[in-house]
């Protein structure tokens, strides 16, 4: 079976989150199940690492002004069609945003544009290769499945969700310019409250839709987790899915991981955390060293934690943050690095220190008000790195609390906490405190945690059955 994914970001080519990690990380996965999967991308000028002199499918002279010409590429063992179109995706900044950190104007039609070279393959553009299913991710992708029900294409479209708080919205005097039919301005269509939602479109059109945890499926009919969705995903909840994200086995390993001090067991972590503590320039200390590497965004909870931590720095404990995003937020945990020694703040993107930290730290912290599926949480349990973590989303899917019942019954993996509440997240930090100061419990979490399964062998299973249900040419 031959499957299309639609997506912005594919690590390690160029990622800006989770999602370039799950879209890199599926073809392998999927290969072992028989799909035979390729993947549609930009060739932005930040992509590293791609091939540019594949052979050439598919050519449109003039799409939203400028030539767009589709290349067949292979690296990392991924095989790709590379979108060239120098006008849409050859430009400094970032893949979304442009100067002044404003997502780039013409963001409709960068994105409009890969869908329908989606849709052109679809349709038999590379007579080589014409796949059964689209999968398409998130809203730059969500107009692949909607054009494609229009061109009556001969594929069945899946449409996943990564995380509903970006819908791709845009105004609805743009529907001409990019082409699409007025007629389906209409909340039946592609009309979200007023305007015009990409991700919509992919939802109303897609004839199955996943997200990438159970719990994060379930949250998003509600209205708090919905994000005006909620109405269309209740009403299309018998084909809503939730398939929890894996882990890259190679990419994360802490028993080869190149960038930091190695060990498969426990027993080896100390010296990464020496390692890292001597990075963040942290004293020694007996209490925990915990870890966060994230975006800085309220999503993230990382406004709650600086009240969460002054008890925990007394007893000890001590914070090494790798992050970037909100510039209040950067700030804010600057001054706070500078104001505690038990504090080390890196601000930035960095996939090396990135390792580092997950190695090296005892425990990792993900406070997300709200988590679709969330990766840090399972490099942490894959390297003994113990997941202090919100009860939402996918952190309530992948971690066991450490409650005297799962302590007893040997599978507790960390620590979980209530959503958005300041003095819960405390206690949960106090916990970490308590529970590392007990060391035959420590080392038995350790234990549970590292053997805890978080690669994609069963997902990858699971995707492979709800592209099967949809056959070939559905
Ligand atoms: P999201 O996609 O919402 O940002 P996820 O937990 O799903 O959150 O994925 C985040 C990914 O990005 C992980 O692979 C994480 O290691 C990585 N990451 C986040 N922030 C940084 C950073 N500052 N430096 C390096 N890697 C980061």
């Amino acid at each position: 079976m031959k499957v299309l994914s639609v997506a912005s970001e594919c690590a390690p080519f160029v990622k800006t989150g989770g999602l370039a990690d799950v879209v890199g990380a599926l073809p392998a996965a999927l290969a072992g199940q028989g799909i035979d999967m390729r993947l549609i991308l930009p060739a932005y000028a930040q992509a590293r690492g791609l091939p540019a002199d594949g052979q050439a499918v598919h050519r449109q002279a003039d799409l939203y002004g400028g030539r767009v010409t589709v290349r067949r590429a292979r690296a990392e063992g991924i095989d790709m069609y590379l979108v060239e179109a120098p006008h849409l995706y050859d430009r400094d900044g970032t893949i979304y945003l442009g100067p002044g950190g404003r997502d780039w104007p013409d963001n409709p039609e960068r994105f409009v544009a890969l869908c329908r070279m989606a849709v052109a393959l679809c349709e038999g553009a590379d007579v080589d290769w014409r796949p059964d299913i689209l999968h398409a991710h998130d809203w730059q992708g969500g107009f692949a499945p909607h054009l494609a029900r229009k061109a009556q294409a001969p594929v069945g479209s899946v449409m996943t969700i990564h995380n509903v708080a970006f819908s791709g919205t845009f105004d609805a005097d743009r529907i001409e310019p990019l082409g699409l039919d007025p007629a389906d301005f209409r909340v039946e269509g592609f009309e979200f409250w007023g305007g015009v939602s990409a991700l919509k479109a992919g939802l109303v059109g897609a004839d199955r839709i996943t997200t990438v945890s159970p719990t994060y499926a379930r949250e998003l009919t509600t209205p708090h987790f919905g994000m005006g969705f909620d109405g269309l995903l209740s009403a299309r909840a018998d084909v809503l899915t939730g398939i929890l994200n894996g882990v890259d086995l190679d990419a994360w390993d802490p028993a080869a991981d190149p960038d930091a001090p190695n060990f498969d067991t426990p027993a080896g972590k100390p010296a990464a955390t020496a390692a890292l503590r001597a990075d963040f320039d942290l004293p020694d200390s007996d209490g925990p060293l915990a870890v966060v590497v994230s975006r800085l965004t309220t999503q993230k909870g990382l406004d709650l934690l600086p009240d969460a931590l002054p008890d925990f720095l007394q007893a000890g404990g001590q914070l090494a943050l790798l992050g970037s995003g909100d510039a209040d937020l950067e700030r804010q945990w600057r001054q706070l690095g500078a104001a505690h020694a038990g504090v080390g703040v890196r601000i930035g993107y960095d996939e090396v220190q990135a390792h580092r930290l997950i190695a090296g730290g005892e425990a990792v912290l993900v406070p997300s008000r709200f988590e679709p599926c969330g990766l840090t949480q399972l490099y942490g349990l894959r390297y003994g790195t113990i997941p202090v973590v919100a009860r939402t989303g996918g952190l309530a899917d992948t971690v066991i609390d450490a409650n005297d019942a799962a302590l007893k019954a040997g599978v507790a993996t960390g620590i979980v906490h209530a959503p958005d509440d300041t003095a819960d997240l405390a206690f949960a930090l106090s916990r970490l405190v308590t529970l590392r100061g007990q060391r035959q419990i420590w080392a038995q979490l350790q234990a549970n945690a590292m053997s805890h399964p978080v690669g994609w062998e069963v997902q990858a299973a699971q995707y492979a059955d709800l592209y099967r249900s949809l056959g070939p040419s559905t």
